[in-house]
């Protein structure tokens, strides 16, 4: 299969008029330059590198709520409805979540699943019927983890997780770490544990920005997790110019995961350049998982989304990169591409 628009090819974003030809086995074959009649524009589908979908029962509770009433173990909100639902009421709320994502473009999300074992069984059968990835980061036992993708620490204030690390390293699966979140005083005890990547990362001092830099560990940024939750934004700048950065929309509870919203915030509360942000969006999300799509390049899994970018919302941008980051949204999406599927 083909298709055709203006493709932004490779991890630069480069604009080309032209095709994306897809093989039999759904790996883009090549992506050729040539005029055609198409003003669709054409981008990798969506890494959503951190989102929390098993609080999806929760939405728009808890409004005025302060982070920890929110969303600490055992007795924030959360954790009170999450205790209340049956486990049927939550799968069939976290599959909602994941449908939405699929629709809004997103291939894979890095899901921090609680409940051990069962909670990532939750998550599989929630997407059980869907294209998108839900990638288990689990908490709780070391068997969780073997059972899912990875695992994903809470924070380093709340345990020492020296015998979890060593497990994911000797299955050779990612270990992602909260930190600095709230206060640094988690940043280094995070670091030590060297972990495959960072979540948060609202307050780091200096010494901590030269840790990250040196240990190369990449990080995640939830922008509009933090302005929900008022704990402050992190220095994207700064974190960028010395790791690889990534985006996620962190809670269902606070925030629609859609990644159009959260480049778009990302896009205006920072300095960054809308070919980074849409970088973030895509191929360091799937770097950190090591997916094989995030990118349009021959020889990557296809997952593409493909805009309507003569829609009343796009039509006549001068900048299709800046045109994807700022302004586009799920109303713009044509078809989103999986392989040799599409919805
Ligand atoms: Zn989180």
């Amino acid at each position: 299969m083909e298709r055709t628009g203006t493709i932004l090819r490779g991890r630069e974003f480069e604009p080309i008029e032209g095709r994306v030809v897809v093989d039999e086995d759904g790996r883009v074959e090549a992506v050729e330059a040539e005029s055609v009649d198409s003003t669709d524009i054409i981008v990798p589908a969506f890494v959503n590198a951190h989102t929390h979908i098993g609080d999806s029962i929760a939405k728009e509770a808890g409004g005025g709520l302060s982070l920890e009433e929110l969303v600490a173990p055992p007795d924030g909100l959360k954790h009170r409805l999450l205790r209340n639902a049956d486990r049927e009421e939550l799968v069939a709320a976290m599959e909602r979540s994941l449908r939405f994502m699929q629709q809004s473009g997103t291939a894979a999300c890095l899901d921090f699943r609680e409940g051990d074992v069962s909670g990532v069984r939750m998550l599989a059968d929630a997407a059980a019927g869907l294209e998108v990835d839900a990638l288990s980061f689990a908490r709780g036992s070391v068997d969780a983890m073997h059972e899912g993708d990875g695992f994903g620490a809470s924070g380093a204030n709340d345990d020492e997780f020296g015998r979890e690390r060593t497990a994911t390293r000797e299955a050779d699966k990612p270990f992602g770490i909260h930190a600095g979140e709230v206060d640094a005083s988690d940043i280094d005890p995070a670091l030590d544990l060297e972990p495959d990547f960072l979540v948060h990362v609202v307050h780091p001092e200096p010494a901590h920005l030269e840790r990250i830099d040196d240990e190369a560990v990449p990080v995640v940024v939830c922008p509009r997790s933090n302005l929900v939750t008022g704990v402050g934004l992190s220095p994207y700048a700064e974190l960028a110019e010395r790791t690889t950065l990534a985006l996620g929309t962190d809670n269902v509870m606070l925030n629609s995961p859609s990644m159009f919203r959260e480049m778009e915030f990302l896009a205006k509360l920072s300095e960054l350049p809308a070919d980074e942000i849409l970088r973030m969006a895509t191929v360091h999300g799937a770097d950190i998982a090591d997916l094989e799509y995030g990118v349009i390049e021959p020889g990557r899994e296809a997952r593409l989304l493909v805009l309507d970018g003569d829609s009343d919302n796009l039509a006549g941008a001068r900048d299709p990169v800046r045109a994807v980051v700022r302004r586009a949204g799920v109303d713009d999406i044509r078809e989103v591409v999986f392989g040799r599927t599409s919805t």
